[in-house]
């Protein structure tokens, strides 16, 4: 580990204004992906600006109907929340998927956001990357990629994002708030995380400086047809080889409107705005269900060892969807 100089601000401007003071500098609140980070080299900061203090610590109701999750909230925290718990049980659901609850006590909402990925190679600094090494090459591609992207990926990397809570929120429809250099901005959840293309180095679209304050979350959380299903290597404490996060509005048993994201299949949570489509004002049927399938994995690509991957998504988003319409026995 490199050395570094620390500072706990109280004011994002200060925050922003320590930033600007020193060559490589990072904001840390739980830390409990960019600690181990620092650890083995991949991410060496010479100065930390911690950011636990800033005033981002409450989930509110929003002036529309909706909820305002704080930043600095711990994923614990905002998932036992009774307001999430109620109103947004498929977050409550994916985050609890997620991580352990030690890591749960510790991470924040702001932080689940930023998390980076857990491709091997990016961790093994003995293995050209070109996340952490731009232009390095993608040791992956040709590697052992049990764990990588089938959809949405690049020569350049085939990287997943690792999120659990984020796949709800691409569902869901969330926006995040952000805070930085040039004042406050929103970014609908869509458009925060990035694909690989020929800049794998970037994760999102943040500009320099810029924190998550907040998340917001949607009037409609799909309370009453709802399924967050994540399928991994072992019951917990392990990333999603694939997850699904479905919400479902019907009418009897007819769809009426439908949210279907994937995670572990793509660089970013992996929302199928054509699958949705492809639900509405249809019967909740396994048929059904099987083609909004197909047309969600539509382009998918495997790369070898994750090609297993494509039929485990599509047989995913049935279960997930079958479940959420409280049709398992369907199956
Ligand atoms: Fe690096 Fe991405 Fe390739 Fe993994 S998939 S080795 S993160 S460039």
């Amino acid at each position: 580990m490199n050395k570094f100089t620390y500072v706990s601000v109280n004011s994002t401007d200060a925050a922003i204004r320590e930033l600007d003071e020193h060559d490589s500098p990072k904001y840390i609140a739980g830390g409990t992906n960019l600690l181990d980070l620092m650890k083995i080299s991949v991410e060496s900061p010479d100065h930390l600006i911690d950011i636990t203090h800033l005033a981002f610590h409450s989930i509110e109701d929003t002036n529309n109907g909706g909820l305002r999750l704080g930043a600095l909230v711990t994923n614990a925290d905002t998932a036992w929340n009774e307001k999430v718990e109620e109103r947004y049980p498929l977050l409550s659901k994916a985050i609890l998927a997620g991580a352990s609850p030690q890591l749960r006590n510790m991470a924040t909402n702001g932080g689940n956001l930023m998390q980076r990925t857990r491709c091997y190679y990016f961790y093994d600094k003995a293995t050209p990357c070109n996340k952490r090494e731009p232009g390095s090459g993608c040791s992956a591609v040709n590697g052992y990629n049990r764990i990588h992207a089938i959809l949405g990926a690049s020569e350049q990397c085939i990287a997943t994002h690792p999120s659990d809570m984020c796949v709800a929120l691409a569902a869901l429809g969330a926006t995040v708030n952000i805070t930085g250099k040039n004042g406050d901005r929103s970014i609908p959840f869509a458009d925060f995380h990035r694909l690989p293309g020929d800049r794998p180095d970037l994760d999102n679209t943040l500009d320099a400086g810029d924190i998550v304050t907040s998340i917001d979350l949607p009037t409609e959380g799909f309370a009453e047809n709802f399924e967050y299903l994540k399928v991994r290597d072992r019951a917990s404490y392990a990333f999603a080889l694939v997850s699904v996060a479905v919400g479902l509005k019907m009418d009897g048993n007819v769809i009426t409107e439908a949210r279907l994201a994937l995670g572990g299949v793509a660089h970013k949570p992996w929302r199928s705005i054509e699958a949705e489509a492809a639900l509405t004002n249809q019967v909740a049927l396994t048929e059904n269900f099987k083609k909004a399938a197909e047309i969600a994995l539509e382009g998918a690509k495997g790369f070898g060892d994750n090609t297993f991957k494509i039929d485990l998504a599509k047989r995913a988003i049935v279960r997930a969807l079958l479940k959420a319409a409280k049709l398992e026995e369907q199956a």
